[in-house]
Formats: structure tokens, sequence, C-alpha cells
């Protein structure tokens, strides 16, 4: 099938596709999700075959690029095995992994070798004790040697995710900066969006636009925002002095949706067409053939129709969006 089969109503050509791995995660951070969250049943979710059988579908349709996010995947049995097998699939340009860091120092050689070519790390202080404030666990040293077992390997790019809330974080800005450029890593700040009710803290109160974010790092570092793009939303900033960059993630003050190219299949095996939108199709009885007289390859392209042109988040209402990133997958 042609590349052109994956073109959304409004002409954006669909060539990414981000799969969530599994909604389990071995962290609670306090803005993706409370303690006691509950997970889904083992019964719910799609097996490390029908991701892959998924995988190679769009592959198949002409999609460039796949990332493998969660909850946190490298948690997941087998996944390795999972991201040989689409590593390894014809068509496909580059394999990446967004993870929390906490499985890294054992398995940063094996994601190497298996084929992820770029891994994002999400780390949001070097503070332990408000590393353990922020995700509730107490991991931090474990997460930091498995960014340093990482960076000693050569991966075609590392990147740190912060996600910045005014007055838990943001007087981290420089140092966290300075942390990924030291180790040839670029580094993204990121609004927090209003995915899940959450009860650790309001959100309204604690957003910080990406434009004051600049605004901080300008009195620290020279910046010159860069031309160059990896096919994600982050606007990137050269900084004078480094060969790295800093960006920014802005879902709120900076709607990306006009070059919006992917598309997110949740671990139930749904496929949401915009992340700050309810549309999705269930993609499960294609994926099982319950329905044996349409196939996957023509539930994507009926999927597609439904993207829709844009999101709006507003934090001064309830979250419209009831999952979580987590389920999501970020
Ligand atoms: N567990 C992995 C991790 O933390 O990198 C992968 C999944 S996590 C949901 C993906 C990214 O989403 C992380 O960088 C995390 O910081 C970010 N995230 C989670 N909840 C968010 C929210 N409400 N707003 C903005 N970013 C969020
Ligand atoms: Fe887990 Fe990632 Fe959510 Fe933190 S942001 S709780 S590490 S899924």
């Amino acid at each position: 099938m042609h590349d052109s089969q994956l073109i959304d109503p409004f002409g954006r050509r669909i060539d990414y596709l981000r799969i969530s791995v599994t909604d389990r995660c071995d962290f609670r951070c306090t803005y993706c999700m409370d303690e006691d969250v509950s997970f889904l049943p083992k019964k719910d979710i799609l097996s490390l075959e029908e991701i892959v059988q998924v995988a190679k579908t769009f592959i198949a349709m002409g999609t460039k690029r796949i990332r493998i996010t969660g909850g946190e995947p490298l948690v997941r049995k087998n996944i390795l095995w999972a991201l040989e097998q689409i590593a390894s699939t014809p068509g496909l340009e580059e394999l990446t992994i967004t993870t929390n860091g906490s499985q890294l120092y054992k398995m940063s050689q094996d994601l190497l070798n298996v084929g992820v070519s770029r891994i994002n790390i999400s780390l949001d202080t070097l503070d332990p004790q408000r590393f353990f404030t922020l995700t509730r666990r107490d991991k931090f040293q474990q997460v930091i040697d498995g960014i340093e077992k990482a960076a000693s390997l050569p991966f075609k790019r590392l990147k740190i995710n912060s996600v910045i809330l005014k007055n838990h974080n943001d007087d981290e800005l420089f140092a966290l900066t300075d942390f990924a450029l030291q180790r040839n890593m670029d580094i993204s700040f990121i609004e927090e969006m209003p995915l899940g009710y959450i009860s650790d803290h309001d959100r309204a109160a604690t957003y910080k636009s990406s434009d004051e974010v600049i605004q901080d790092l300008s009195q620290h570092y020279q910046l010159t925002p860069s031309t160059s793009t990896t096919s994600g939303p982050t606007r990137y900033y050269q900084v004078a002095g480094h060969s790295h960059r800093v960006g920014v993630i802005s879902p709120h003050s900076h709607n990306f949706c006009d070059t919006c190219n992917r598309v997110r299949l949740t671990v139930e095996g749904r496929l949401l067409l915009c992340l700050g939108n309810e549309h999705s199709k269930d993609l499960k009885p294609y994926i099982r053939q319950a329905q044996s007289n349409i196939t996957l390859q023509e539930a994507i392209i009926e999927a597609l129709a439904l993207k829709p042109e844009k999101h709006h988040f507003n934090l001064d209402e309830a979250p419209q969006i009831l999952r979580f990133m987590s389920a999501t997958g970020g």
C-alpha cells in the first residue's frame, strides 16, 4: 500500500506512531497518576505479538517512525523481543522509546543491540528528596546510573524530558539544562497537560508556560531558535557554545496541531487520533479478526478519517480528557 493512504482529512501525512505497551509503571509521578491508580486487567491488554502485528501493519502502510512508551515500557515482560521484531521490519526508519530511566542501567546495552536508536528519558529534578516527592519512589540514584549508562553507549540521540511545574521544580531549569548539555544530550521542557484527575496539586496554579521557561533560560544561556526538528512537537533552540539543544513542548501556549503527524495506540488496542481529544477507534476486533469482513489496514484508514483538526486545553475547567498520560502513552 502507498504512503498516501496515511493522510488525514486535513491533508496531514501520518508517518509517526506511538505505542503504549503497558499502562503500568514503577513510579507514581504526581502530575501523571495518583498513588492508588488502578491498572487494566491482563485480559484487556494486547499481547506483545498483537502489538508487533499492529506495528508491522502501520509500517506496511507507510509509517516511518515508531516510539514505544507507556506507562513504563521497560517494565513490560519480554519487551526486548517486541522491540527487536519492530526494529527489524523493513521500511521502518527509526524505533525510539520514552522511559523513566529506572531500567536503563541494566537494559541500555540490550536496547542498543535490538535496534533502538534514540531514547527520551524523563527527569524532572536533580534533587533526590524532590525526586521522591515528584515520583513517590526512592529511585533517584537508579535513574541517574541508568542515564550515565545510556550516555556511555553510541545511541543516535538521547534527550531528557522535564515537566516543569511552577514552585515545584522551575528553580532547576539551569541545573537540568547543564546536566543534559554536559552529557551531550538535548533537553525538552514540557508544559503540564490536564490529562486525568489528580489529587496532588492544582494544575492551574503550577502552570508555567514555555515562554516563561525560555525567558528564564535566556538569562543564563544565549539561545537562538533552531530550524531543525525531529518530527515531534518540540520547538528547539541552539545554545551558544554547545552542540546540543534546549527545546520546549507547549501544548497550551503554542498549539502544534497544524503539523501533527502522529497517532497513538493504547495498550487496549484503541487508536487515539489526538492527545487532547477523545476521537478514537477500537482496533482490537480487527487485530483479533473477530470482524473478518474488514481488515486491520481498512480499519486504520477509517480511523484516520476521524482525526480532529486541533485540541484545546483549559486549566480552569475540570479535565475533559479522563484518561491519564500513562494510558495515552505521552
Ligand atoms: N514512563 C515513561 C516516562 O515517564 O518517560 C513513559 C510514559 S510517560 C506518560 C511519557 C511522558 O509524559 C513523560 O515525559 C512524562 O513526564 C509526561 N507526562 C505525564 N503526565 C503528563 C502530564 N499530565 N502533562 C505533561 N506531561 C506528562
Ligand atoms: Fe510512570 Fe512515566 Fe507516568 Fe511517571 S510519567 S508515573 S514514570 S508513566
